[in-house]
Order: C-alpha cells, then sequence, then structure tokens
C-alpha cells in the first residue's frame, strides 16, 4: 500500500557502474567484498545483493549475523563475512549457514574449533587485528601470540585477516602508518610459516586514495552506493537513491505567522507554504529544521521551521505553479539540480552513512533499472 506518498528509488545501473568503477580501480587480481551491512546502507539488503551477485562480487560484508542468515535464506551462495563479534554460543550459526566469523577472541575460536570438529569439517575464518581504531580485535602488538594459539586449533583454516583505518579521510600520514604496520604483521607472520589467504583494511576512501591500502582484498561500502565519504576522495560515482515525496497541502500564509512547532520560521511576507509527507521518524533529520532545500519542478526552495515527525514545511514564495500532488526531491536530481546525501549531511552536521542507514525501513523501495540515464563509466 502506498497511500502516504513517499518513497525511495534504487537506481541499480548506478550501483553496478559504481562497483564496475571499484574493480578496475583495484584490478582483476583483488577481491571485493561489498559491504551490505544494515540492509545495505538502507538501499535493501536482498535487491542490492542480487544486484552485485549477477556482477560477479566476491564476498559480502554483513554486520549481523541475523543479515547473513537472511542472504542465505534468499539463495546467495556467495562467502559472507560477518564484520563484528558475536557472544558466546552462537558460534554454531556460522557453520550451520556457512558464514565466515571474525575472530577476535580466544573462547569464540575455541567454539567455532568445536563446531566446526562436530562435522568434520576445516572451517575458514577471518582474524581481525586492531592497528588504531580501538575497537574490534587484539592490538596488533598482542596479535602474534592470539593468532598463535588460534593456529592450534585442528578445524579451524585462517583464511583472512584484517584490520580498520579509522582516519583515512582525515589523516594520511597516520593512515599510511596503519598500512605499514599491518604490511610488517603480515611479513612477520610469514616469517613464521604463517600465510593467509587473505588480507584486507581498504574501505571505501582507503580504495580511492590509498593504492597501498589494496592488498589482496578490498571491502567497499558507501561508494558502491555512490556517496562519497568525504570530498576529497579521487573517485567519481553515481548516486543509487534518492528520496521522493509529494505536496499534499498547500496554502498562502500572512506576514508574521509562524511555521511549525516553536515558530522558529517567521512569515517576512505573505507566502505559500507547502507541506510535504516525510518527516524526522522516516529517516529526515529533525537537524535539517531551516536548514534544508528540497528540489520541486525545476527550483530549490527552501525548508521552513522544524522538521516534524511526519511532515515537512517548503516556503513556496510566489510560485503560483506549484500545486498539491507535486513531487518534492529531498535526496536525488532533476536535471541540473541535485541534492546528494552528503549535502544532507553536512548541513544536518552529521555523515552521509548515518542519512541513509537510517532511512525508515517502512519507506516502500522502488528498483530501477533504467538503461539511459547513467552514462557509462569509462
Ligand atoms: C562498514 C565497513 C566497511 C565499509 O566502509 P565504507 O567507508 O562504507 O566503504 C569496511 N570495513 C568494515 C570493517 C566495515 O565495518
Amino acid at each position: 500500500m502506498m497511500i502516504r506518498p513517499l518513497w525511495i528509488e534504487i537506481n541499480l545501473k548506478a550501483l553496478r557502474n559504481n562497483f564496475k568503477r571499484v574493480k578496475n580501480l583495484v584490478g582483476r587480481n583483488i577481491k571485493v567484498i561489498a559491504t551490505v551491512k544494515q540492509s545495505a546502507y538502507g538501499h535493501g539488503l536482498i535487491p542490492i545483493a542480487r544486484e552485485l551477485s549477477v556482477l560477479g562480487v566476491d564476498f559480502f560484508g554483513v554486520g549481523s549475523v541475523e543479515e547473513a542468515v537472511l542472504l542465505r535464506e534468499n539463495g546467495f551462495k556467495e562467502p559472507i563475512l560477518v564484520l563484528t563479534a558475536v557472544l558466546k554460543g552462537f558460534a554454531n550459526y556460522f557453520i550451520q549457514y556457512n558464514l565466515t566469523p571474525t575472530v577476535v577472541d580466544i573462547k569464540f575460536a575455541k567454539e567455532v574449533n568445536k563446531q566446526a570438529a562436530k562435522k568434520g569439517m576445516i572451517f575458514p575464518v577471518h582474524i581481525k587485528i586492531d592497528t588504531g581504531m580501538g575497537r574490534l580485535g587484539p592490538y596488533y602488538k598482542d596479535a602474534y601470540e592470539f593468532i598463535k594459539q588460534i593456529r592450534r586449533f585442528k578445524n579451524i583454516f585462517l583464511e583472512g585477516i584484517y584490520t580498520h583505518m579509522p582516519c583515512v579521510d582525515t589523516d594520511p600520514s597516520f593512515t599510511n602508518y596503519q598500512i605499514s604496520i599491518f604490511n610488517e604483521f603480515i611479513l612477520k607472520l610469514k616469517k613464521e610459516n604463517i600465510q593467509f589467504k587473505f588480507q584486507h583494511c581498504a574501505n571505501s576512501m582507503g580504495i580511492a586514495n590509498f593504492p597501498n591500502s589494496h592488498f589482496n582484498m578490498v571491502r567497499p561500502g558507501l561508494i558502491l552506493y555512490g556517496i562519497k565519504p568525504s570530498p576529497r576522495i579521487d573517485l567519481e560515482v553515481n548516486p543509487v537513491l534518492s528520496l521522493k515525496s509529494r505536496i499534499i497541502f498547500l496554502k498562502s500564509i500572512k506576514k508574521g505567522m509562524g511555521i511549525s512547532y516553536g515558530r522558529t520560521y517567521i512569515v517576512k511576507k505573505t507566502t505559500r507554504i507547502g507541506t510535504a509527507a516525510i518527516g524526522y521518524a522516516d529517516g529526515y533529520p529533525w537537524a535539517l529544521s531551516n536548514v534544508a532545500s528540497v528540489i520541486i519542478k525545476n527550483s530549490f526552495f527552501s525548508l521552513v521551521g522544524r522538521v516534524c515527525m511526519d511532515h515537512i514545511m517548503v516556503n513556496l514564495g510566489n510560485r503560483g505553479d506549484i500545486k498539491v500532488e507535486d513531487e518534492v526531491i529531498l535526496i536525488g536530481r532533476r536535471k541540473d539540480l541535485q541534492i546528494t546525501v552528503q549535502d544532507l549531511a553536512s548541513r544536518a552536521k552529521t555523515i552521509p552513512y548515518e542519512i541513509i542507514s537510517r532511512l525508515s525501513p517502512k519507506i516502500p523501495r522502488i528498483y530501477k533499472y533504467p538503461f539511459s540515464e547513467v552514462k557509462d563509466p569509462p
């Protein structure tokens, strides 16, 4: 049912182009883990995974066992790396659904080993080490001992080793330092005859700006969706997602009247104000109150007053041609006008990741494959 006029359009052609750009950039010999965590960054897990599967992605990276199981239940056969730690008692899911765990803890490794032994399997895992993120995994200085302990488990295959870089967009020297630590660590292991089939640390920004971070596997997320993690990124991508609504009510409001909660916007001279069907409960941030704009017909219009739970108000000035039912683009483009996720994020003083991953799952997603609208990558 779509009585409320609010929807997301997903351009699968753009996704495809972005994926190809990543492949072209890293080259044939480097494997790609497409990061599809949190419902493919709000784009919808299954349709996005289906397209990536057709394109020949090597691995999926997910944020939870639940998402991985959903992929398996929908018939996906690709390896799936679960990019997080899980609490004890859940190792059996990895075996049952053939999911690749991230191992950061001996007890969990022991559990995986035990479950794998029961089935007579040698089970692949990826080990995550900390080279400066301060999140999951043993600090690299402690990781050697950790890996030696894990190597004793007979039913575990050390398939991958990885780390994560916190400052790819802000601190190139720290990033290069991390990459060199990771590299040296791998060499040290090699000397001890410990070899991992896959070594990886590059996210989107690493892929684009740090070729030395590619190793033999990369983990793109945001750029697959056509969103730049930072304006400094050296890669052109096409946005995949558009967010659209319609004007559901419109009236003329006189000078001196206030708009929305708190009357933070007072009408300066009599103007037409349109109400559109989207609000903060849909994931359109309250922080965009009085600072965002939208596209209607061929113009930008300012959002006035606070964002409500399921409405926003737009100042239409004296534009008599704009009517109830007209489409309101919150994210997306029409001809030369464009509102990107990055634009909204900077206006809301947040990051693009937060904007897209919080778009409500209740908003219908419409998947399109417009052959003509998106230029092929060179
Ligand atoms: C989310 C995630 C990525 C992808 O990051 P992007 O900046 O979106 O490319 C890569 N690696 C890990 C471990 C992640 O959690």
